[in-house]
């Protein structure tokens, strides 16, 4: 089992947050190049658009107003609401990063994380099942209501002039993810580490860690200007075969919070031009990264733990956003969607790439390459622990 650990802070007053004041919105570099959703993030030139300057709260106290109204419409008929109008009434912050493809919001006492184009949201580092891609359009960015609803908790109805209510009453206390017992990845030990993700079982039945360094993180990716962040699975060099039937099963309980089911493979030229990308940046940015993984589920643990199984086949049947999955439940499988193999639609360079992650953090960053292996040996290799 994972390690337990408590996750109980009183957020006091949701509204009460800091008033932080010149936010460090980025506005350099291009726009992202390419985007998965109708009117995202590649069409307008919104990185040029001022710093977000949030402002008191209208009335001046701060147990005042329980409600405020922001702009809202529909996109792909579900309905949106203007996040940085959100943000500035409220006292919060947004911060989009158009190089990198992310967007960061603080409201509420919550830290709130978005890869454009993607429908994941990270509150706290804890990610949240369901759909909350953003659209970045002008200087405005817009989020599903589920946001308000599953992010900030908070309830919404209409208003006059195409705005909805949002009233913050009744949930000013919270369960959230900032807990005093939230491990610090800069201050752990590898064997720290190593006992924090010892709960994990390997994500394919009978396999072991790879024996090549090449496959684990922290390797050189230069084909796009990167470092390895997950752990790849081959057949071969994990005491397996895999074909495209390999099934791929949840390293432990958790909540499913991202399923690709309707993934569509990139063309060649869509993975060229983003590769280009890569290197004239120098590195691999979040939403870049995001594509190259292809097909991915995502399965969000206790301990703030999140597995991301990339390069999926497909699927499996009833694995959807929101579902509770078992430790060793059929999750998809093996493939090499995201790939030049798989862009080319060929069998080559079948494998599983697992990342773990830490409140949002990869669990390696801090470690070095022989403490790396240690931690995944001792995780995932029984023989040798
Ligand atoms: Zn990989």
């Amino acid at each position: 089992m994972l390690r337990a650990i408590g996750m109980r802070m009183a957020l006091v007053g949701a509204l009460c947050v800091a008033i932080v004041s010149g936010c460090d919105q980025k506005t350099t570099g291009t726009p992202p190049v390419s985007a998965t959703h109708p009117g995202g993030p590649g069409g307008e030139p919104s990185i040029n658009s001022p710093a977000e300057q949030p402002t008191e709260p209208a009335g001046g106290t701060l147990s005042s107003p329980p409600a405020v109204e922001v702009p809202a419409k529909e996109v792909n008929g579900k309905p949106y609401v203007a996040l940085r109008s959100l943000a500035r009434q409220v006292g919060g912050t947004v911060t989009h990063d158009a190089v990198e493809g992310t967007i960061e919001a603080v409201i509420a006492g919550y830290r709130f994380s978005w890869i454009v184009g993607t429908p994941v949201l990270a509150r706290d580092g804890v990610f949240l099942p369901g759909d909350f891609t953003p659209v970045v359009q002008g200087h405005e960015i817009w989020v599903p209501m589920a946001f308000v609803r599953d992010g900030l908790r908070w309830s919404d109805q209409p208003a006059a002039g195409g705005h909805v209510r949002l009233t913050t009453s009744g949930d000013a206390t919270t369960e959230t993810g900032t807990d005093t017992a939230r491990p610090v990845l800069a201050r752990m030990r590898a064997s720290d580490i190593a006992a924090y993700l010892k709960g994990l079982d390997v994500p394919i039945r009978a396999a072991h860690l790879s024996s090549r360094d090449s496959h684990l993180p922290g390797a050189p990716r230069a084909y796009r200007s990167g470092v390895h962040e997950g752990i790849d699975w081959y057949g071969g060099y994990t005491g397996v075969t895999i074909t495209r039937s390999t099934p791929v099963v949840a390293a432990a309980d958790g909540v499913v919070v991202r399923a690709d089911r309707t993934y569509r493979e990139m063309t060649k030229t869509e993975r060229d031009r983003l590769l280009a990308e890569c290197r004239r940046l120098g590195h691999t940015p979040a939403y870049i990264l995001d594509r190259l993984r292809g097909r991915t589920v995502w399965v969000q643990h206790d301990s703030g733990l999140l597995t991301r199984y990339a390069h999926l086949s497909g699927v499996a049947d009833g694995i959807d956003v929101g579902v509770r999955v078992k430790r060793g439940q059929v999750l998809g499988y093996v493939g090499n969607s995201g790939t030049s193999s798989g862009v080319a639609g060929t069998d080559n360079d079948l494998h599983l790439h697992l990342d773990i992650l830490v409140y949002g953090e990869p669990f390696w960053q801090y470690l070095k390459p022989e403490e790396i292996r240690a931690v995944l040996e001792a995780v995932f290799s029984p023989a040798v622990r």
